[in-house]
């Protein structure tokens, strides 16, 4: 089980870590910054820098088989040898990749504040973000647009809170998400809000987010697909 330093601190893009695995597979550390691809967003990319200078380029970040098990990727290929369980590293991730996720993120909680539709699909990437509502109205890119930038000039706050999973089932409302549910198993769920005086959003979410909407930054719908008869799809860009 590896320590997902990503959950508390999303701002962190460095840890000192131990080598616990190497398999084609992936490498596994104790400990990591690296977010593993869930939840609709991309895992991250960076490098292994080993106590002698060794470097090794992590390509992809998945979720392995086993509960809690992180894989760090790397290319097809890659010669592994010399990398073994028990060695320490440093584990820094690609910093523009993780902000870029960072504010799509968080930009896909405004527009759960902005359609309130269940969510039945998402895409978070480095270069857009996707969200799919499960609803038949038409929607309106340029109220879109205007209603992110008035969210983001409001520069609210978005802070993390782990409740239990009977606060969660009391509270069946909280889930957003038709796709994605939030991970059960370990007795907490994280959940993500946005707004302190004025509640904005609030769902169980296991991303990573900015810490104030205001830096999200010029954000703006690039497009609105009717994806079926019950789904519309949101586009999100960076305007900057
Ligand atoms: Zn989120």
């Amino acid at each position: 089980m590896t320590d997902e330093l990503f959950r508390d601190d999303a701002a962190r893009l460095a840890c000192s870590a131990v080598v616990t695995a190497v398999s084609d597979a992936g490498i596994e550390l104790d400990r990591t910054v690296f977010y593993p691809q869930g939840g609709g967003q991309a895992g991250d990319t960076g490098l292994l820098t080993r106590a002698d200078g060794a470097t090794l380029a992590i390509t992809d970040t998945r979720k392995g088989v086993e509960p809690g098990q992180i894989l760090h990727l790397v290319a097809p290929g890659t010669d592994l040898a010399g990398w073994t369980a028990g060695q320490a590293v440093t584990a820094t991730i690609d910093a523009a990749r993780r902000q870029a996720h960072r504010r799509f993120h968080t930009a896909t909680h405004l527009l759960c504040a902005l359609v309130p539709h269940p969510v039945d699909g998402c895409s978070i990437t480095a270069g857009y973000a996707r969200l799919d509502f499960h609803m038949t109205e038409p929607l309106d890119k340029e109220a879109l647009t205007d209603g992110i930038a008035r969210l983001v000039a409001a520069a609210h706050p978005v802070t993390t809170r782990w409740i239990t999973d009977a606060e969660l089932d009391a509270n069946p409302g909280l889930v957003r998400s038709m796709s994605v549910q939030p991970p059960r198993g370990t007795g907490t769920v994280r959940t993500i809000r946005v707004g302190r005086d004025t509640l904005v959003d609030y769902q169980p979410c296991g991303g990573t987010h900015v810490a104030n909407t205001a830096e999200i930054g010029a954000v703006v719908v690039t497009k609105i697909e009717k994806k079926s008869a019950t789904t519309r799809r949101v586009v999100l860009g960076f305007a900057d």
